[in-house]
């Protein structure tokens, strides 16, 4: 059974003190590989030594989360566009809109985004989406650029029924981690009737952990939380789900 946690920021300075044996404990469990979301320029050295860390296990994506579009992000944009130039990534992500955070950067989260989607297009990348109170601008965008070359990941999906049909048709899996075991999160009330096809595991750690650690540092082991949930949710042995969702992964990210 390989299990891939899709999005987990295993360069996080929240496992600076115990990030091998973390990664280990994952490896263990038959976690064996890693997809690697961007957050700014900052990260990137970062992101670098863990890959010559984990080289068959870990890999990365290049990106500027909408939360880090500020005054530089021109700068930012550009450092995105060197990356891709220079050496082959798996995804351009995380990418979107956040207006949970900030509501004021609107236009040049949504100006970023879109010039992040023309990269993935020339690379022939997936995109990894990042959504936070923002489907209606999200979706506005996707609709704006969808064509065959658009496809990817809707990151820790935390929408309805219909907004996962819709993230769906624009050649979207679903991310699906910790907020499928929150009594509160909802998605595991309609779920069983998005098809399994649609639907990759990632953990978001050190984000979002899942019940029973909600609200401590989440460890891409953890993913196994979410697995158990799967296979209560759609009825189904937790191999199956593993092997369907890293098949699903391998498909959107080619590796
Ligand atoms: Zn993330």
């Amino acid at each position: 059974m390989i299990i891939t946690d899709t999005h987990t920021h295993l360069y996080s300075e929240a496992f600076d003190d115990d990030r091998d044996a973390m990664v280990q404990r994952a490896i263990d469990l038959g976690i064996t590989r890693f997809f690697i979301p961007a957050i700014d320029s900052t990260y990137t050295d970062a992101m670098f030594r863990l890959e010559a860390d984990y080289p068959d296990k870990v890999f990365l994506m290049a990106g500027l989360h909408p939360t880090h579009v500020k005054e530089n992000y021109r700068e930012e944009l550009q450092h995105v566009e060197r990356l891709l130039s220079q050496k082959p990534f798996c995804a351009v992500g995380e990418i979107g809109i956040d207006l949970y955070w900030d509501t004021s950067t609107l236009d040049i989260q949504i100006e970023a985004f879109h010039h992040q989607i023309r990269l993935a297009k020339h690379y022939q990348l997936p995109i990894v989406i990042h959504c936070r109170e923002a489907f209606e601008e999200i979706f506005e965008v996707l609709e704006a650029t969808k064509d065959d070359s658009l496809f990817g990941i809707f990151h820790c999906f935390t929408g309805n029924e219909e907004q996962a049909h819709r993230a769906i048709s624009y050649n979207m899996k679903l991310g699906i981690g910790g907020v499928a075991t929150f009594k509160n999160g909802g998605i595991d009330a309609f779920l069983d009737k998005i098809d399994l096809k649609h639907i990759v595991l990632e953990t978001d750690a050190p984000y979002l952990a899942p019940v029973p650690y909600r609200g401590k540092r989440n460890e891409s082991a953890y993913i196994i939380k979410v697995l158990e949930k799967l296979s209560e949710i759609y009825g189904l042995p937790q191999t199956t789900i593993a092997d369907i969702t890293t098949q699903n992964s391998k498909d959107v990210f080619k590796i």
